[in-house]
């Protein structure tokens, strides 16, 4: 319970830094992007290319900052009541459409409703980003299961409470696995294993804080040669879902 305090305690520290610079950092990137768009009509064809450089750069800062405001919860956070296997059936097309032809997406929603009072932008983000770090644990392909039902209805939690009052969401996978000192530090956040310019360490941390700022939990368990299991627990409410906002039409992009 201590560890999870402090941990607590230091990602507050670290999302409230980290959240101030990421605010102004992303008003800045937007002024530098607009300035180069309005350059970009002004300058000969041979210039075009040092332009676009530039543009790409700053657009991958751009991602990088917002990953930062989501994880540091600064960005608009605007829960909704939705019913999760709903949710994560929509996801459907998009996780499948993230990951390589040899890995197996593997689904188990449980069929009875499970509204949960949640950010729908940050749930997607939240399921992704497990999907895409499953994805990247099985360079030589495997399965990802995605499950999602309610929990805590043994026999003692039913004669307390006869209705499930938590929901568990558990992405699952066969890939490589973390060894302890890695899985002691996967949440932190700007942790990455990845290498420079390819992880940002954000992955995670946006996971926890989304668990924790809808009222529940993340954990993982993980052991190397055998793979992962990410669980989010989210508590459940009698609340009615209200319909779905609609899905970005365009594919979403990897946000990493
Ligand atoms: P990133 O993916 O950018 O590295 P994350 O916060 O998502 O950042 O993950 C932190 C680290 O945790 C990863 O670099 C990796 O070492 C480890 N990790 C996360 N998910 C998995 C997984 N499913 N299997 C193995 N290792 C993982």
């Amino acid at each position: 319970l201590e560890e999870a305090l402090r941990q607590s305690q230091k990602m507050e520290a670290l999302g409230q830094l980290t959240g101030g610079v990421a605010h102004d950092f992303n008003n800045l990137l937007t002024a530098a992007l607009a300035n180069l768009h309005l350059l970009a009509r002004h300058l000969p064809a041979d210039g075009q290319r040092f332009l676009a450089g530039a543009r790409t750069a700053l657009e991958r800062a751009e991602k990088l900052t917002r990953q930062l405001l989501s994880f540091s919860r600064q960005d608009a956070v605007n829960p909704t009541v939705v019913d999760l296997g709903d949710s994560l059936r929509r996801m459907a097309d998009l996780l499948e459409r993230s990951v390589r032809a040899d890995v197996v997406l593997e689904w188990d929603i449980a069929p009875e409703p499970m509204a949960v009072a949640v950010d729908q932008v940050q749930l997607e983000m939240a399921v992704l980003n497990l999907v895409l770090n499953a994805r990247d644990a099985m360079p030589g392909g495997g399965r990802i299961r995605i499950a999602a039902a309610p929990i805590g209805t043994g026999p003692i939690a039913a004669a307390l409470s006869p209705q499930p009052r938590t929901v568990r969401i558990e992405v699952s996978d066969s890939g490589a696995g973390m060894p302890p000192d890695v899985m002691a530090r996967a949440f932190d956040p700007f942790f990455t294993t990845k290498g420079v310019g390819k992880g940002t360490g954000l992955g995670l941390s946006m996971v926890y804080g989304f668990a924790r700022q809808s009222g529940g939990s993340a954990t993982i368990d993980s052991r190397p040669g055998e793979g992962t299991h990410v669980c989010i627990d989210l508590p459940l409410t009698d609340a009615r879902p209200e319909e779905p906002a609609p899905l970005p039409a365009a594919p979403v992009a990897d946000i990493r």
